[in-house]
């Protein structure tokens, strides 16, 4: 193939082992030996070295991969990265002893994110955000979803989306916004919940979707967050103006919002621990991904698993992210979910970076484009100091990245 389109070649990679990551392939989709061109951005060959056919040197850059790997861009599908301040004040209170009245009479929860994020400038929440996203790009993520939700008032909601947009000019990261204003109830609206859902319904989603401030709306449906009832108002209200679905669901307790989130044709579910048998057949049948949070399971302490086995038989497609966010996870590693993934969760590490890679993708609406080195798919491409796939599960803490592409540009290291 290709020789006429071989003149459009502007790099090569050889002596490289490819993690290919495609979707449904076993064991990484590996390629060992393999090369890798690409164009305008965009893959466009890949396979055994040997069988690369002939190429003209002449203006192309080929790059020698020393037998290191290579996987598609990291995809963190699921984080709450713009936010004002941090808990850790009441993560010490906790392990001093005090109960969660104590600490909510204190100022704590969610509420303090909320006073914390609704004082913030854009730029002061820019510039923490910007950190932590840093953090997670030194790792290898090349695309990151982040969500609103701690504003739970018009102005502040649109302001954490407009920031979530200009991390996408500070580092070479594709970011998409999702609107997660059910999120929790705000002090104004206490005890009225379906007074806020108006707000949320028929005042914020319609601006959001207007300005194109998100593509995607999240709710969290739980005992402490929305009831199934008011769940379904917002993904109604999604659907009638144009945006996708997800949904943070069966964490705490099983209220069937996976289920009624299938009937949406939802996205995802994210979280996941109570789903019963019969949700994750309806996330068969509907084609979701199903989003899993190992930081918030390890820092919560849970003990209840997700149903992994039972996702794996009904072939439901299992993501792996950060959920970063203060209060639950404040955790920017998204090499640590692999590790977690695998020690809390117990999938293998090809199932692991799947859900970092192929399954992040779906998730986020972009298995076409993102998530496996692939013929037409984007240039975004890490290169591992590793001598095998595993080990980006197995250790943790020496982040063995030795190379990061972004639509075919080098972006780290920066020299
Ligand atoms: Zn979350």
């Amino acid at each position: 193939m290709h020789t006429s389109q071989q003149h459009h070649w502007q790099t090569l990679w050889i002596n490289i082992h490819l993690a290919t990551m495609t979707d449904g392939a076993s064991s990484y989709g590996t390629i060992e030996q393999g090369a890798l061109a690409i164009s305008d951005g965009k893959i466009v060959w890949l396979g055994k070295e040997q069988d690369l056919p002939a190429f003209d040197h002449h203006q192309l850059q080929v790059i020698d991969g020393q037998g290191q790997w290579m996987t598609p861009g990291f995809i963190d599908c699921h984080t709450h990265l713009v936010y004002g301040g941090n808990r850790a004040n009441e993560f010490e209170m906790r392990l001093q002893g005090k109960s969660y009245q104590e600490i909510s009479q204190a100022g704590g929860g969610i509420v303090s994110t909320v006073k914390a994020t609704r004082a913030a400038s854009e730029a002061q929440l820019l510039a923490s955000a910007l950190t932590r996203l840093t953090a997670l790009h030194l790792e290898g993520v090349t695309t990151l979803e982040v969500k609103s939700g701690y504003g739970l008032n018009t102005t502040t909601e649109i302001k954490m989306l407009k920031v979530a947009g200009q991390l996408a000019a500070s580092l070479p990261v594709t970011i998409k916004r999702t609107f997660l204003g059910a999120h929790a109830l705000p002090i104004e609206f206490k005890d009225k919940p379906d007074d806020y859902i108006d707000l949320v319904c028929d005042e914020m989603m319609p601006k959001i979707a207007e300005q194109q401030l998100a593509d995607t709306v999240d709710v969290f449906c739980e005992g402490i967050g929305f009831d199934i009832k008011q769940t379904e108002r917002v993904f109604a209200a999604a659907k009638s103006n144009g945006l996708a679905i997800k949904v943070h669901a069966e964490q705490l307790s099983n209220l069937g919002g996976t289920e009624l989130a299938a009937k949406y044709q939802a996205l995802s579910s994210d979280h996941l621990e109570f789903l019963s048998v019969d949700g994750v057949k309806a996330m068969a049948d509907a084609d979701m991904t199903a989003v899993l949070l190992p930081g918030a399971f390890y820092f919560l302490r849970e003990t209840q698993l997700p149903p992994i086995d039972a996702l794996r038989k009904q072939g439901v497609a299992i993501a792996i992210a950060t959920d970063v966010n203060p209060g639950s996870s404040p955790i920017c590693s998204l090499q640590l979910m692999l590790n977690m993934a695998c020690t809390l969760f117990k999938l293998t590490p090809t199932e692991a970076i799947a859900g970092v890679t192929c399954h992040g993708a779906k998730a986020l609406g972009l298995s076409q484009t993102k998530g496996q080195l692939k013929v037409g798919f984007d240039a975004d491409l890490a290169c591992w100091d590793i001598k095998q796939p595993a080990e980006l599960c197995y250790q943790f803490g020496l982040n063995p990245l030795s190379s990061l592409f972004k639509a075919g540009s080098k972006v780290l290291p920066r020299i």
